[in-house]
């Protein structure tokens, strides 16, 4: 059958990384969390002192060391889940602190971290075959997407979703830093210049606010069969 790419967008902590990477697994398409790929930018900047004391980034710095950052992925042989690659380290685990989800929205609204991260996923996609979720997968990343889905669901939801998550894998969070920082990640998405998060016009909607993961699941698996069906 014919291979196509998948954008998967929408707000953070809505669930599409876990729709995004149930369906490529079914159906044997490689799966890109393009988000990781921003937090682990934002990692290295963390690591390498790249914030200003006002909060903002080193850009000039960061430019330089731009080439510096080689970001991949790889299969964990036991969960077969994609992990996040930093020049050659496993960083899945120390890419998803409060710490990175509170400084990557200014580090993904640069201007050229977005051009290098682009032009990256868009030679990850080369062969199709691709899931790729992210904010502007369907708008910027592959504009030409056979299939591209628009997530959302409330803020309360999301951050109640994302405190469960980050409290089963043992953090220490507190509900009403994570709505905080839920709200100001969506404000910064969808106000940046670069590539602000917006849904693609020929985008599906899904607001999945008071869907299980197993109705999402499905409801992906026949979005991908009709457009597949239409190919
Ligand atoms: O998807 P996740 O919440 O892990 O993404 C982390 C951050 O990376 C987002 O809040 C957003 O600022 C940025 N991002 C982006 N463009 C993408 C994917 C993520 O700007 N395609």
């Amino acid at each position: 059958m014919k291979k196509i790419i998948i954008a998967i967008d929408g707000f953070s902590s809505c669930g599409k990384s876990t729709m995004a990477k149930d369906l490529a697994r079914e159906i044997q398409y490689i799966y890109i969390d393009s988000g990781a790929m921003y937090r682990a930018v934002t990692l290295y900047c963390l690591r390498h002192r790249l914030f200003l004391p006002d909060g903002g980034v080193d850009t000039s710095s960061l430019e330089k060391e731009m080439n510096r950052i080689r970001i991949s992925f790889q299969l964990n042989p036991e969960t077969h889940c994609p992990e996040t690659f930093l020049n050659g380290e496993n960083v899945e685990q120390a890419i998803r602190t409060m710490e990175v989800s509170n400084k990557v929205s200014p580090v993904s609204a640069i201007p050229f971290v977005r051009a290098a991260l682009v032009a990256a996923q868009q030679e990850m996609g080369k062969e199709k075959g691709i899931v790729m979720d992210g904010r502007d997968i369907g708008t910027t990343v592959f504009p030409h997407a056979e299939l591209k889905i628009f997530v959302t669901a409330s803020p309360e939801i999301r951050a109640q979703r994302r405190y469960e998550e980050l409290k089963a894998k043992g953090q220490n969070v507190n509900y009403n830093d994570i709505l905080e920082n839920v709200k100001q990640r969506d404000y910064i998405d969808q106000h940046r210049e670069t590539s602000p998060l917006r849904k693609a016009d020929d985008a599906i909607m899904l607001d999945n606010s008071h869907m299980s993961i197993k109705e999402q699941k499905e409801w992906l698996l026949q979005q991908y069969h009709h457009t597949t069906q239409e190919q």
